[in-house]
């Protein structure tokens, strides 16, 4: 490779380094929980989307154990020349019945399904109206479809409506709102019962991600449309997070939708079936959270007391209700020296800052998991208040 652009790589990266924006992995010892293996040391884990505790749960291991003894360990094609299993046409319809769909689409994960979405539904006399925090994949995904792309400011519906009122004095012939259905950087939730009327005033299609709320928002886990108590046309979601958090995505829709999807969808035509494993233990995950009352219980209160507990402590959040909470720090580097105090401590969290946040306002996104015991969180609870006040972030 050219020397020349070697260095201009290597140019990149210090330029990075020196802005305080470097992210490092830190590899786990052992399996995805509330405490978890670093560095030879047990640590609590307060950054993980394993909302349920279900990433290392032993009923979805015998799942996955139990589909790759009966049905293989991987597949080997794509799903319309023979990588379909009994077992994929089964989580589909599982996952229509869950979320009171026709039909699903599997993909290999959700930014897979959202890059697949728009292109073979939409045209260009069409056009998509995305809110302005929307997940990076439903921006990949807008990118590669040729409908006219418009934008609004985050939950705000006063610009939706500018925004519908625009695509439909430009003539588009459908008009597609799409949202994440919780936005995971602030842990709020989109306005779904107004943007769906707003939508409707206009007769406007509508879409929500629900990768940070399928299986433990709303009842019995069905998602934020369901919260809000509203119908959308389609929804995509992962099995990443909360339902077993290994990966596989979908989209979910009336059947005409899935059924041109199938026909076009190019992630899904030209990559790989998820693995039997994968499937089997979805398939048990979603079977799981249908009857996990206590569990949603379990995570809701978990929410409740860390956002009491830290406002109580003194430090900045944005409000809400759901179990993402954010720590502001404002200032990158200071967030990470922050992290590196918490760490010191036995807490793992993690900072986020440029280019996943806007700039100055770097945060620790701390996340509440079901899988966390009410003396998880005292810990943790003394061991912010210190580092808060070792690293000057608290008064
Ligand atoms: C995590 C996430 C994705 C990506 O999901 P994967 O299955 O990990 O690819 C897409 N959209 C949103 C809103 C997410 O939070």
């Amino acid at each position: 490779m050219s020397q020349a652009f070697l260095s201009h790589i290597a140019a990149t990266l210090t330029a990075i380094e020196a802005e305080g924006l470097m992210k490092r992995e830190r590899a786990l010892q052992g399996p995805q929980a509330a405490q978890v293996m670093l560095g030879g040391r047990s640590m609590l884990n307060l950054c993980s989307n394993n909302y349920l505790g279900l990433a290392d749960d032993p009923r979805l291991i015998a799942a996955a154990k139990s589909a790759m003894d009966s049905h293989g360990y991987g597949m080997a094609s794509v799903r319309f020349i023979c990588g379909t299993q009994d077992l994929h046409q089964r989580l589909e319809s599982r996952l229509a019945q869950f979320l009171g769909t026709d039909d699903a689409l599997l993909f290999a994960a959700c930014f897979d399904a959202n890059g697949a979405v728009f292109e073979p539904l939409l045209g260009e006399e069409d056009a998509v109206i995305s809110d302005s925090l929307n997940h990076a994949s439903i921006i990949d995904g807008i990118r590669l479809c040729k409908a006219r792309r418009f934008r609004f400011a985050n939950n705000d519906m006063d610009d939706l409506q500018r925004q519908l009122q625009a695509a439909r004095d430009g003539g588009a012939r459908f008009i597609l709102v799409v949202t994440d259905g919780v936005f995971s950087m602030d842990g709020s939730f989109a306005n779904l019962g107004d943007l769906a009327r707003l939508a409707a005033d206009y007769g406007a299609l509508t879409m929500v991600d629900d990768c940070h709320a399928t299986g433990f928002i709303g009842p019995q886990g069905r998602g934020t449309a369901a919260r809000a108590g509203v119908k959308v046309d389609l929804m995509t979601g992962t099995f990443g997070k909360a339902l077993g958090g290994a990966l596989g995505g979908y989209v979910a829709g009336p059947q005409v939708v899935i059924d041109l999807l199938r026909q076009r969808a190019r992630p899904y035509l030209f990559s790989n079936a998820l693995p039997p494993a994968v499937v089997g233990a979805a398939l048990a995950a979603l079977d799981l959270v249908e009857a996990a009352d206590d569990l949603l219980a379990k995570l809701a209160q978990n929410a409740a007391y860390w956002r009491a507990g830290l406002q109580a402590l003194g430090f900045a959040l944005l409000a809400g209700s759901h179990p993402i909470v954010p720590v502001m720090i404002g200032d990158a580097p200071l967030a990470q020296k922050f992290a590196q105090a918490l760490e010191a401590q036995g807490v793992m969290v993690s900072a986020f800052f440029f280019p996943v946040v806007p700039r100055g306002q770097a945060r620790i996104r701390t996340q509440m998991t079901a899988a966390l015991s009410r003396d998880d969180l005292d810990f943790g609870l003394a061991a912010f208040g210190a580092a808060g006040r070792a690293t000057g972030v608290l008064a």
